[in-house]
């Protein structure tokens, strides 16, 4: 019998169990996060078939493992379009080698998408599999959320023309770089809002909260959010993991022409994958992937000087920070103090009952202290950590620059940082490219002494008219605003 994947809360009360409903739901209602109850396994065999799949095809077959209850053939269209050639060029996602910076070293090219960053090839599969959700049961959905840059373009760009949906998008007025502006303002689409909020960041959260808070305004025009938390996102980011084990070990089968040594085969070949992480979401999806069976040896998880996660992975000592303990760095999409994504690995790594004892620690006194478990993340779960500061972020871009030609965006570099001082040799280490240079022009330029050319695209996007409403932080006129322009049933 086909294995069925269900879902259930981290915290042990009633949530949706089916993948379609889990997509349209944020926490569960007891407050946890939705993980799947077992996670779906994949053998040797199974992987080996799955070789000569394009990556849309690759992304239906490692999602439906997720979400059981798609049909297949339905999958099979929305990842087609979510991946097709109007947003990506093939083949999605590229492996470049970096032998010349260290041998062994590779990027995975998760920024080919239209907000040249990772989160597009989760959020592109959401702006598919949502609208599909929802028509089944004539629903529409008004995203609200509150962007510093890189989600809100990508939800934008994914839900831009797509039915049932429409995005209200609150940002901090003149906080967000040249490119993440045009990138968002650039939309002309009738179901994208900007909203440019007279504050910072954090006032822009305080104004969706207030939103979310008022139940019956919530309800009676049906917002809900699409944020890192997302199952949805979770599946879709499984896949570039299966992608790049696949083509980091084709060379092995192209050249089975002889029956291996022993321990030289495809059936030995293990990747050590590094990742940029801020709210543990992207290298989630790696643990996800280890845990059915892609032979991934090790995940290296990189932070920046908001070091939260690398603490964590190397005491074992969880201690979530504050917004105001929280430094603006040159990596700002890393810029996150309190992992959200990290209740669904503890879960795993203490099992339900356990996880369930413990978690209430953290609320009470603000730390979780799993010193005791120190050994297991690395040994059994394969994580290690290590941070990397504004000094390592330049040397890396100049480094990576000097052996190739070409600079890597800041959040990529500080995985490259990170996977230099880990790798072992012999083990192929790959690095998730999580955003292109041009995004973060100020830093590349800082790291190489001089600006690097705009490329046509980006230049094309500077100039286009840019849409956007200016609004107080005052949760009423948020109010008027949805109430005038929100999708209705
Ligand atoms: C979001 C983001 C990250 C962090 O990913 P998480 O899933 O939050 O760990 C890293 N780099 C870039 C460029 C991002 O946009």
């Amino acid at each position: 019998m086909q294995h069925r994947t269900q879902y259930i809360s981290t915290r042990g009360g009633l949530a949706p169990t089916e993948f379609l409903d889990v997509l349209l739901s944020g926490l569960a209602p007891d407050g946890g996060l939705t993980v799947p109850a077992d996670v779906p396994q994949v053998s040797a065999e199974v992987l080996e078939s799955w070789r000569p799949l394009s990556y849309p095809e690759l992304a239906a077959e490692v999602i439906g493992l997720y979400a059981t209850d798609i049909p297949s053939a339905d999958l099979r269209e929305l990842t087609a379009a979510a991946y097709g050639p109007e947003r990506f060029p093939a083949p999605v996602v590229p492996l470049r080698s970096l032998d010349d910076v260290a041998p062994g070293l590779g990027l995975v090219g998760l920024s080919e998408g239209p907000t040249m960053a990772f989160k597009d090839l989760a959020m592109q599969f959401l702006g598919q599999a949502i609208p599909y959700a929802l028509a089944r049961e004539s629903r529409v959905l008004n995203i609200l959320g509150a962007t510093s840059g890189d989600t809100g373009s990508a939800a934008e760009h994914a839900f831009r023309g797509r039915p049932g949906v429409a995005v209200f998008m609150l940002s901090p007025q003149g906080r967000m770089s040249a490119v993440q502006r045009a990138q968002m303002y650039s939309l002309t689409d009738p179901n994208i809002h900007n909203l440019a909020v007279d504050g910072v960041f954090d006032d822009c959260q305080n104004l969706v909260k207030a939103i979310n808070n008022d139940a019956a305004f919530k309800a009676e025009y049906s917002i809900g959010a699409v944020n890192s938390i997302n199952v949805g996102r979770i599946a879709a980011q499984v896949v570039y993991y299966v992608w790049a084990w696949l083509r980091a070990s084709d060379h092995l089968q192209a050249d089975a022409t002889s029956v291996p040594a022993a321990g030289t085969g495809v059936d030995s070949f293990r990747i050590d994958v590094a990742v940029p992480s801020g709210n543990f979401g992207n290298i989630y999806a790696g643990h996800l992937a280890r845990t059915m069976g892609v032979p991934i040896r090790r995940l290296i998880l990189a932070t920046n000087e908001n070091n939260v996660l690398d603490e964590f992975f190397s005491t074992g000592i969880y201690r979530p920070r504050s917004s105001e303990q929280t430094l603006a760095t040159s990596s700002p999409s890393m810029d996150i103090s309190k992992a959200s994504n990290l209740e669904r690995f503890i879960w795993a790594l203490l099992g339900a009952e356990e996880f369930q004892r413990r978690w209430p620690e953290l609320e009470r006194t603000g730390v979780l202290d799993l010193s005791d478990e120190r050994d297991r993340l690395r040994e059994q779960f394969g994580f290690v950590s290590g941070t990397s500061t504004h000094a390592d972020r330049l040397a890396a871009i100049r480094r990576v620059h000097t052996a190739t030609g070409t600079p890597i965006d800041p959040h990529t570099a500080d995985g490259v940082t990170v996977a230099l001082r880990l790798m072992e040799p012999g083990v192929p280490t790959l690095v998730l490219e999580t955003a292109k240079p041009d995004k973060f022009p100020e830093t590349v330029a800082e790291a190489l002494g001089a600006p690097q050319p705009v490329s046509t695209a980006v230049q094309q996007l500077l100039d286009a008219d840019q849409h956007v409403v200016n609004i107080p932080c005052d949760p009423e006129r948020l109010r008027e605003i949805i109430g005038a322009r929100a999708l209705r049933r």
